[in-house]
């Protein structure tokens, strides 16, 4: 059996020791005499696994005991939907553009009131971070939204913004358990788990309680999607209707793996500095890749630097794809390349590329 690098940007790899216990517990989940797709949501197997998935990432994560958590289908985009509807009830909020995925939120919010662009680094493609202590905030907006790693630019926050009475609201969708994470500075966090949890199907929000039971300026909570309202589904543990079960189940895994595994988010931060500086050392010390994203900018789990030309590019990506290392290719709004080195990309994974791009400069320099 030959596994490959993969540096898909998103659904991407999954610890091995993950696949394995879900390999393990597949036709029989703990004498249940069946897998937990097969399961009723209601069985007391399930209810474990939720109860238990949720306990874990409170205690991997530190969530305090006035946030809850909650399991919804629909993705990170249907967050970008959720959090107006339930949150923006000044009619009015704060979004800063960073990339793609952050001017999708703000269009979306922009659909249920004014989703104000209180700064942007559009004016030099998204390389940087605009100062978030420079930043004038509205007084009034209902929160301030970040998506503090940019995944298709490579980019992340390097400080938060926090304003005195706006909460906070971050897409953490390509870096959540990459890092610890005071989630006190947050009135959500939210995220798709198929980056750096779980496979695709789920996203997970992580809410203040004091923002629930409320709803957007001019709708009345009573007519918000019940799928969308987070009151509606947190009350109900996420068991408003079948949840992604085995999403569930996969992230209890995942959490099981960073607590005892790796040894928590300190231990884990710590590996994924080593594998990002592997990356950004080699790409400093030469010419024929550029990596345009600002120094202090640079994500820890999402790398992107270009060769001398598109042509090139794809030779490269082409080359590495027989090499054993998979989805190099950059979003098509950045081109070039792109690694993504999330928790699940071995150390192995990170070396191999760096002696692939080294050979490949070589043959074409
Ligand atoms: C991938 C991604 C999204 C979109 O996620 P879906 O689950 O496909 O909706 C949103 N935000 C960020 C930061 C992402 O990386």
């Amino acid at each position: 059996m030959a596994r490959v690098y993969n540096f898909s940007a998103g659904p991407s790899m999954l610890p091995e020791y993950v696949l394995r216990k879900a390999q393990a517990d597949l036709l029989d989940y703990q004498g249940s005499g069946q897998s937990v797709m097969e399961m009723s949501h209601r069985s007391p197997w399930f209810e474990d696994i939720l109860h238990n998935t949720e306990a874990a990432m409170r205690r991997v994560l530190g969530v305090p005991d006035n946030y809850k958590i909650g399991f919804f289908q629909g993705g990170a985009t249907q967050q970008f939907a959720m959090v107006p509807l339930n949150l923006m009830t000044t009619g009015t909020a704060d979004y800063i553009v960073t990339g793609n995925f952050s001017k999708k939120a703000a269009e979306e919010a922009a659909k249920f009131g004014i989703a104000r662009i209180a700064a942007s680094s559009k004016d030099k493609n998204f390389t940087y971070i605009p100062d978030v202590k420079a930043i004038e905030y509205d007084p009034n907006a209902s929160y301030i939204h970040i998506c503090q790693n940019n995944t298709i630019f490579g980019t992340k926050f390097a400080e938060l913004p926090q304003v005195a009475g706006v909460p906070l609201v971050a897409d953490m969708s390509s870096m959540i358990f990459s890092e610890p994470t005071d989630v006190s500075k947050y009135g959500c966090i939210y995220f798709g788990v198929q980056k750096n949890v779980a496979p695709a199907g789920m996203a997970v929000a992580i809410l203040r309680e004091d923002l629930l039971g409320r709803s957007a300026k001019g709708i009345p909570a009573e007519n918000i999607p019940t799928m969308m309202n987070y009151t509606t589904l947190l009350k109900a543990d996420s068991m408003y209707n079948t949840p992604p079960c085995w999403c569930i189940y996969m992230t209890g895994l995942m959490m099981e793996y960073l607590e005892h595994e790796i040894g928590g988010l300190d231990a884990m931060k710590k590996i994924n500095e080593e594998k990002a500086a592997l990356l950004y050392a080699y790409l400093d010390g030469q010419d024929f890749y550029k990596n345009p994203v600002e120094k202090p900018f640079r994500s820890l789990m999402n790398v992107t630097f270009t060769s001398p030309s598109p042509e090139l590019d794809k030779e490269f990506c082409a080359e590495a794809a027989g090499a054993g290392l998979l989805n190099l290719k950059g979003h098509r709004l950045v081109g070039g390349m792109r690694a993504s080195i999330y928790n699940a990309m071995p150390r192995e994974g990170v070396i191999k590329l760096v002696e692939f791009m080294e050979q490949f400069r070589k043959a074409h320099a």
